[in-house]
């Protein structure tokens, strides 16, 4: 057995077997000695059938067998009824309710029981739960009758792997086959990815040994340590990768931009209103990098109204005011590109207002239709191009600014000398879609990618390793602050009367419908727009019958919701009823009130990107948050929005209690559990993050360390950003 084989050439495979291994992305043997167990059965405190007592919650291990859904007649409720037997004896289980059961639970087959002793003379357990347990689990009360299989197990031990459930395959199955390849020592001829030097200097244990602890310990620190070298070697394989990226991009020529800080000075004089300090940082690390020859890889982070856009265009406009080298006329040219149609007009009229002294013509490129600044014939005002037109233009170099959608990396699209690509909203695009932007011009650009999802620095140098970062953490001067308030269940009334005020003042108003958990991304729209349908339904029939109600939510298309976004603002529409997979990045600064239904359901860092949304304008704005359970862990959490406006302490705050999972989309990663666990542990990402830079300062190609350049192969092959 080769760890490259197939699965299906050492093993008889059912159809749901080959479909669930499919599914969760197996196919090689490697592949299944890197499945790791989800958690560790121990076998625990039990009772026997023989001592039951009413009242009492009992642990048993043995057999369920003669199960059957009944209607009982006189509460005219269903129930499933069946035997449980242990060595000590036998007893009737009653599940309420659950029909199903009589065909879910496994029948003869050994399983874990627990549940209530019911029955003064007679007893009987109640609703007990069932859980089927790894193979070789040897129970605590045993008996030569029922447990004679478990007994053949070749290594009894004390704790066991419980794999990850999925439709079609058994953690035993998983079980066997780690026996068959352990077996046949195919994980010994495995190369460990993780240097020598490096394992040492943390005490991890080598690949073929950390393989052994994780699917079959011996004791529970085994299992820990296997663990722990796994996390590490997931998170220094992302920084391998991002510090070759990074270094791949700094050994590329790139434009050098001579003037630019007189340039920008100037632009900022021009400027009605004062740039903050953190905008000055941001710009001036921005400038120190278009000095350089080599491309500028730069993350800018900055909350929601921030003012990220003064930045880009600070220093865009150094860009259209310098020539290309060795020529007296024309301009080096700027790529903006922004999520969605809207946004993408917003920021085209804006540099229209920015540069509109300026010699140069800006354009816009949407999946509309083009747009161009001046026109010939009206030159305060912006006019419709052809697409070939534009297309035509922007190769010759004659327009300087380009603003569009992702229209933008399309083939077509070629420029003279794109100098300076920037991205609105990094998360929607990824390193895939930077490299194509790369090739659009002579050179590399000069790249700025924005974001206001606001991620800690910890974990922004893990993930964006291969970006510099610059953070605006400040809010320019004479904004209207926040009030958030967290409403409970009795007093919804007082939330609607808020927003009737605010309404009646002219206002408009957001209510964001709740998230909804649910595994498939394809249901999960579905359930989400039904939500939030039926809650703009309600809305207009009982609360807000005299209001415009507007609709969004996943699965509307994107021409309606651009028009039901244009619609909102120009206040066609008073109150917007939204899901929170609607990206809602638009200006609409008459939006002053917000009300966010199952509001801890998510994480703190969303719910202040979502309420973001009202805070554009000098109208003091209004956030109610509704939670639908009054959990005190929830409350406690949800009280820190009533607190903080500060969009980084928050995700700090998310990261610590839930995980990076709402920080950063864990599929778009390609993360596995383990990975996302070890995105909470600032040393071991710390520790990741300094080997992976010296490992790639000594040997940039990976050409001493062939098994890690593979998984750094396989890994950047894996995680698909969009
Ligand atoms: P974001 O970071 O969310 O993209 P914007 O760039 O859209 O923020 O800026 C939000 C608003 O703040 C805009 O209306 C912009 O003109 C304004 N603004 C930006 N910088 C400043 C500043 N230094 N002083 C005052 N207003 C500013
Ligand atoms: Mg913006």
């Amino acid at each position: 057995m080769n760890a490259s084989d197939t699965i299906t050439a050492h093993f008889r495979l059912t159809k749901p077997q080959i479909a669930a291994l499919r599914r969760l992305g197996l196919i090689t043997i490697a592949d299944i000695l890197r499945h790791f167990p989800a958690r560790y059965e121990r076998a625990g405190e039990s009772s026997d059938i023989s001592h039951l007592v009413a009242g009492q919650k009992v642990t048993l291990y043995g057999e369920l067998s003669k199960l059957e859904a009944k209607r009982l007649w006189k509460s005219r409720r269903t129930a499933t009824e069946g035997i449980f037997e242990d060595a000590t004896g036998k007893v009737k289980v009653l599940w309420f309710n659950q029909p199903y059961i009589a065909k879910m639970a496994p029948q003869m087959q050994l399983v874990k029981l627990t549940g209530s002793v019911a029955g003064k003379n007679k007893p009987y357990i109640t609703n007990p739960e069932i859980e089927t347990l790894p193979p070789g689990f040897i129970p605590p009360v045993q008996s030569e009758k029922l447990f004679n299989v478990a007994r053949s197990e070749p290594t009894p031990t004390s704790i066991f792997p419980v794999y990850p459930e999925t439709r079609g395959i058994t953690s035993r199955w998983f079980f066997h086959a780690l026996e068959r390849i352990f077996g046949s020592n195919t994980h010994i001829t495995l190369e460990d990815p993780l240097p020598s030097n490096v394992r040492e200097r943390y005490h991890l244990p080598d690949l073929s040994t950390s393989l052994m602890w994780a699917h079959k310990p011996e004791k529970e620190s085994h299992a820990e340590v296997a663990r722990k070298r796994f996390a590490f070697e997931e998170i220094f394989v992302l920084n391998v990768m991002r510090a070759k990226e990074r270094a791949e991009n700094d050994a590329l020529p790139s434009f050098q931009i001579d003037n630019a800080k007189e340039h920008a000075v100037h632009f900022l004089e021009s400027v009605s209103f004062k740039a903050t300090r953190a905008q000055h940082v941001a710009i001036e690390d921005i400038l120190a990098d278009l000095k350089k020859n080599h491309p500028m890889a730069r993350l800018l982070e900055g909350d929601v109204g921030s003012g990220k856009t003064l930045v880009a265009a600070a220093t865009a406009y150094a860009i259209v005011n310098s020539r290309p080298r060795g020529q007296t006329f024309g301009t080096l040219q700027v790529g903006y590109m922004a999520p969605t149609e809207i946004l993408a007009t917003q920021h085209f009229q804006s540099f229209i207002e920015y540069f509109r002294h300026l010699p140069i013509n800006i354009a816009l490129i949407t999946g509309s239709g083009c747009k161009k600044f001046p026109s010939r014939s009206h030159p305060e005002k912006a006019t419709d191009i052809s697409r070939s037109q534009l297309l035509k233009w922007v190769a010759s170099g004659e327009i300087a600014m380009l603003v569009g959608t992702h229209t933008l990396i399309q083939k077509a699209v070629q420029f003279k000398h794109l100098a300076y690509a920037i991205v609105d909203e990094q998360h929607r695009f990824g390193t895939k879609q930077r490299r194509e932007l790369a090739r659009k011009g002579d050179k590399t650009p000069h790249f700025l990618s924005m974001t206001a999802t606001p991620i800690p620095r910890t974990l922004a140098l893990t993930m964006y390793g291969d970006l510099d970062l610059s953070i605006l953490d400040e809010l320019p001067p004479g904004r209207a602050k926040i009030t958030t308030r967290i409403i409970k269940p009795n007093e919804r009334s007082l939330a609607y009367e808020a927003v009737r005020t605010e309404l009646a003042k002219g206002r408009q108003a957001f209510i964001i419908c709740p998230r909804i958990e649910e595994p498939d991304p394809t249901k999960l729209n579905a359930l989400q727009a039904k939500s939030a349908k039926a809650e703009a339904k309600r809305l207009k029939a009982e609360i807000f019958p005299e209001y415009r109600i507007g609709l969004l939510h996943g699965s509307v298309k994107t021409k309606e919701k651009d028009e039901v976004m244009r619609k909102f603002a120009a206040h066609e529409i008073d109150i917007l009823v939204a899901t929170s997979v609607v990206e809602v990045g638009i200006n609409v600064p008459n939006a002053t009130v917000m009300l966010i239904e199952g509001a801890e359901r998510f994480g703190l860092a969303q719910l202040h990107q979502l309420r973001g949304r009202i805070m554009r304008s000098s109208h003091p704005p209004l956030c109610f948050l509704l939670p639908e359970k009054k959990g005190e862990m929830a409350m406690k959490r949800l009280k820190a929005l009533e607190k903080s406006d500060n969009g980084f302490e928050l995700a700090e705050s998310d990261l610590e209690t839930r995980g990076a999972g709402d920080l950063i989309g864990r599929k778009q990663w390609g993360m596995t559990d383990l990975g996302m666990e070890a995105l909470k542990n600032i040393k071991l990402i710390r520790a990741a993050r300094i080997e992976a830079a010296a490992l790639i300062k000594e040997d940039p190609g990976l050409s001493k360390h062939s098994a890690l350049k593979n998984r750094v192969a396989s890994t950047s092959a894996t995680s698909h950003q969009e």
